[in-house]
């Protein structure tokens, strides 16, 4: 058995046998959906997923006619889609801190330009063969002024304008922010406060602050949960998840923080350096 659960606890599941598939997904759609490089997907026989709480808390956004994506209302976590009626569930490996290693990337096609793939496992440009499913095109935005950068939601409803260069880009593999982004790692970009305006939509973005933490908040739409930026007050900082940006911010992530708590399924194989907890200073 392997539990898994939303970052609030609200949304638990268990597995039991073997995903069919687990793969890395780096479309634009899981990128938004996640706020992350990629989105990390167990595909499972239903008989071997059964939820163990309530899915009270469960939103549902279709991102396609062939896929409805899910997430807790409360906490903003991606969680399962799929129920015993379906023959599959997808599972957010994110929000489990054992399981399968994933078998493959798929959609590199479509991956993030300020994220280099380093492993050596398949890589396909779309589906993995033997799937064919229709494609779709990215969403365009308006223009940004000038020197800004355009950012948004999978459903749209947010838009907001990253108007500073990134002081610094970190991927947390922090047990929080694995959870959060439903995914392996967070990729967060810091700028000041000033560096993250809204554009439209800012009714729509919810944010859950940990109980037991003493910043951590994760902020997302409330109608398709992809991960947003947080202006934090307190500390007069913004942290963006990279994955909810439509331009290239043209800085990639300079280490990897917090790996004395990175996922089991997940190795780390860029050479970046690599920090158990914060970096140095
Ligand atoms: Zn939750
Ligand atoms: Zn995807
Ligand atoms: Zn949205």
């Amino acid at each position: 058995m392997n539990d898994g659960k939303c970052l609030c606890g609200s949304v638990t599941w268990e597995i039991s046998g073997k995903p069919e598939s687990t793969y890395h997904c780096h479309c634009t759609m899981c990128r938004k959906a996640h706020g992350a490089a990629f989105g990390t997907y167990y595909l499972l026989a239903s008989k071997d997923f059964r939820w163990t709480s309530s899915r009270d808390t469960v939103v549902e956004y279709a991102s396609s006619p062939e896929l409805t994506r899910a997430f807790c209302r409360n906490c903003g976590s991606v969680v399962p889609n799929g129920d015993n009626e379906d023959k599959y569930v997808y599972v957010p490996a994110g929000c489990h801190d054992e399981g399968a290693n994933a078998d493959a990337h798929i959609f590199v096609g479509s991956k993030a330009p300020w994220y280099d793939i380093t492993d050596d496992l398949p890589r396909h440009e779309a589906y993995p063969p033997g799937e064919d499913l229709p494609a779709y095109e990215d969403k365009s935005l308006p223009d940004a002024p000038e020197g800004a950068l355009r950012g948004s939601c999978l459903c749209g409803a947010v838009v907001f304008h990253l108007l500073e260069p990134f002081k610094v880009v970190h991927n947390c593999h922090c047990s929080r922010c694995r959870h959060a982004r439903a995914a392996a790692h967070a990729t967060n970009g810091f700028t000041s406060m000033e560096g993250v305006r809204f554009i439209k939509g800012e009714e729509h973005v919810s944010s859950y602050k940990l109980p037991t933490a003493r910043f951590f908040t994760h902020v997302f739409c409330d109608t398709c949960g992809s991960g947003l930026p947080r202006i934090d007050s307190e500390r007069k900082i913004a942290v963006t998840p990279l994955g909810a940006l439509d331009d290239d911010p043209g800085a990639k992530a300079v280490d990897n923080i917090f790996v004395a708590y990175k996922a089991r399924w997940y190795d780390i194989t860029d050479d970046l350096p690599a920090y158990d907890e914060l970096p140095p200073g």
